[in-house]
């Protein structure tokens, strides 16, 4: 086992889901996959559990959606808490599965409308497809989600992968280059235990916080440019207390609670520079697979 993942496994939110309407118990699927529930309603978001390997994602050969994976993922979940599937951006590694899992659950599919296109194509009828905008809000029993447009992180040298949008129903198998990234969402999600955002991409617009406050950031941190004005942009701007990374997995790899890590993602660096910028900074992190309580009160379960 490596360092890395040594203390990957050191920082692990380790506390038993909270009771039903106690608090907001969060599930990390890899990469930006969470399944968020207060245990009355709940919803996805970015569940990504189709995975191809490198070669086969940069030589564009298509990916069918992985169905006996999906239903796997999806038998884990109890349906009544999952009340939406949202797209935080339609890249594969976010959308790829989000309309088989909307279908799975009877639930919508939210997202921009390229990943309404991707539902399109997955014959989604359009009752199951909402589409948003920047602040944009909807509500699923106690949560209240907000949409905040956002900017994709640099990822690939320093370009953003698979630019533009979808303009027509994408019918799968496709290849990565069919998923055009849309809009991309950092998504605000209060409830009366506490509010967590979900920035899946490591980039920002500035000021796209201003106003708002975070308790818990779960923070993509795959393709991020710098680490330092990352975490002010997005995590002091929210004034969160709490930073959970996420998409520091090896998405090429199959979903596993002993992941590999995403090539040059530099885990070690994201948590150097949190401990010794922000000491009073609370870095944790999810287990794959496995629900924990993550906010009562507005704290980190325990704080
Ligand atoms: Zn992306």
């Amino acid at each position: 086992m490596s360092l890395t993942f040594k203390r990957y496994l050191s920082l692990l939110v380790d506390k038993p889901p909270a009771r039903p309407g106690d608090g907001i118990n969060v599930t990390w699927l890899g990469n930006a996959g969470v399944h968020v529930t207060d245990g009355i309603t709940g919803f996805l978001i970015d569940p990504f559990v189709s995975r191809y390997g490198m070669l086969r994602v940069a030589l564009g050969l298509g990916m069918p959606p992985m169905q006996d994976v999906i239903a796997k993922w999806a038998a884990t979940f109890d349906p009544a808490l999952v009340g939406a599937v949202i797209a935080s951006h339609s890249h594969y590694d976010h959308a790829l599965d989000a309309p088989f899992f909307a279908r799975l659950f009877d639930a919508p599919l939210v997202g921009t409308e390229s990943t309404a296109n991707i539902g399109r194509g997955a014959r989604l009828s359009d009752d199951f497809i909402k589409v948003v905008g920047h602040a944009d809000t909807m509500e699923i029993g106690a949560f209240k989600i907000t949409f905040l447009e956002s900017v994709h992180g640099p990822a690939l040298f320093n370009r953003v992968p698979y630019p533009g949008v979808i303009t027509s129903p994408l019918v799968s198998p496709a290849g990565a280059r069919g998923y055009r990234m849309g809009g991309v969402f950092g998504i605000v999600i209060q409830h009366p235990a506490g509010t967590l955002v979900h920035h899946g991409s490591a980039g920002y617009d500035r000021d796209m916080y201003a106003g708002h406050h975070a308790d818990v950031v779960l923070l993509g941190i795959a393709g991020r440019a710098g680490t330092s004005t990352y975490l002010k942009n997005v995590v002091d701007a929210l004034g969160a207390r709490t930073v959970i990374p996420i998409h520091f997995d090896n998405m090429f790899h199959p979903v596993s609670t002993s992941f590999r890590f995403m090539p040059a993602v530099h885990f070690d660096e994201f948590l150097d520079v949190c401990l010794q910028t922000r000491p009073n900074m609370n870095v944790s992190t999810l287990p794959v697979g496995r629900p924990v309580g993550l906010l009562i009160n507005g704290s980190l379960n325990p704080p």
